[in-house]
């Protein structure tokens, strides 16, 4: 065991705070990792406010995770110190499950082992990204391409796999027509990885404030849903909509705006049920789905592709010490795509 620093959330919707716990020492398989940056998603939030129920305290949050091997395990065979690595949502599952052997273990029958907020398979809770270090199976290490910066590269863990598996799922590419809802950290990762992929991108957002920005990142339309026209001009329009908002809105309206065969893809998850009327579904054979972030093998594929297409995400960086400012502002929407912890803040305090 080591002693690891880190910051906490204590007890639901109390400020993170300093705290120290234990990393096991590296096994046999295992990846040592010095944590140079964490991204700060809204699922973060999310958790240590316990808005979905069943949060361990205390609680480490992070998994958006870029750093550099200190060590590995005698057995290790896929990284050597000095890598350019990633950890993203989940650092191990059962392995043996039918999801697990085709790459789908955010599908586990048995379970997958959350990157923090759960517990390992000794039972143990695990701690995340916002600390010094982490010990990590090298089945669930990621690589991160070495033209990318670790800042902005760190949350493609979350925020870049999340957006890629549905675009890649629903066929994103040439001659397709999509939607992203919502341009936050997941939204401004569709939009680029859409464009990327050869698809038409519109951004649906509640304003027309960050309408420039949206066009730089790669949309081919930015629209208002404050604005009712929106949902006039657009009926029928997209082949795939995916909705990032982290809060419950009506989804009825967007379905309209599904052509035949079109997809509407949450990604968002509001805390409540959200009500949906059957014949907007029937009449166009609109169907409406969930994504869960993605598998090792597909997460791989994703660093790989913005690798090549030298995609990475527009962020900000913090010192651990702004933490809870910054989950203020992203609950206010103020977020320029995603806040990303420098972790030598917390070495040198
Ligand atoms: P985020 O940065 O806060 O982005 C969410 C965006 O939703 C906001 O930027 C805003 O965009 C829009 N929004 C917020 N409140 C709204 C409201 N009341 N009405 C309409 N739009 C609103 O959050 P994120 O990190 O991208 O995460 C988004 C959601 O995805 C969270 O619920 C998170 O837990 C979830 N998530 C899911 C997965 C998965 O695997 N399914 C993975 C990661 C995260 P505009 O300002 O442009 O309107
Ligand atoms: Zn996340
Ligand atoms: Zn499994």
């Amino acid at each position: 065991m080591s002693k690891t620093r880190g910051y906490a959330a204590m007890a639901a919707k109390s400020p993170l705070g300093p705290f120290s716990f234990d990393r096991r020492e590296p096994r046999e398989h295992d990846v040592a990792i010095d944590i140079k940056f964490c991204g700060i998603c809204h699922s973060d939030i999310h958790q240590a406010r316990d808005e979905w129920g069943g949060s361990i305290f205390p609680m480490v949050p992070g998994h958006e995770i870029a750093g550099i091997v200190t060590a590995v395990g005698n057995k290790v065979t896929k990284y050597k110190v000095g890598d350019k690595v990633g950890v993203g949502c989940f650092v191990d599952s059962c392995r043996k499950c039918p999801q697990c052997l085709k790459g789908l273990e955010e599908f586990c029958a048995v379970s997958m082992v959350l990157t923090y907020n759960g517990k390992d398979k000794e039972g143990a809770p695990t701690f995340g990204g916002y600390s010094e270090n982490i010990v990590v199976d090298e089945n669930y290490v990621l690589r991160i391409p070495d033209n990318l910066p670790l800042d902005a590269a760190a949350p493609l863990q979350c925020a870049g796999i999340t957006l890629y598996s549905p675009l890649r799922h629903w066929g994103a590419g040439p001659g397709k027509k999509v939607a992203i809802i919502g341009l936050g950290g997941l939204g401004h990762m569709g939009v680029k990885l859409a464009h990327a992929l050869g698809a038409e991108v519109t951004v649906l957002s509640q304003s027309l404030k960050k309408q420039a920005d949206g066009k730089r990142l790669g949309a081919d339309h930015y629209y208002a849903t404050s604005d009712p026209e929106t949902f006039e001009n657009l009926k029928n329009y997209f082949d795939l909509i995916i909705c990032t908002v982290s809060t419950g809105i009506d989804w009825n309206p967007y379905i309209e705006l599904l052509n035949v065969d079109g997809a509407f893809v949450i990604v968002g998850v509001p805390d409540k049920p959200i009500p949906v009327a059957a014949l907007p579904l029937i009449m166009g054979r609109r169907s409406i789905a969930g994504s869960l972030i993605g598998g090792i093998r597909e997460t791989q594929e994703m660093l790989d592709f913005c690798g090549k297409h030298d995609i990475a995400c527009d962020i900000e960086v913090i010192p651990i010490q702004k933490v809870n400012e910054a989950y203020d502002r992203v609950l206010k929407s103020d977020v320029r795509y995603r806040f990303v912890i420098d972790l030598a803040s917390l070495k040198g305090s």
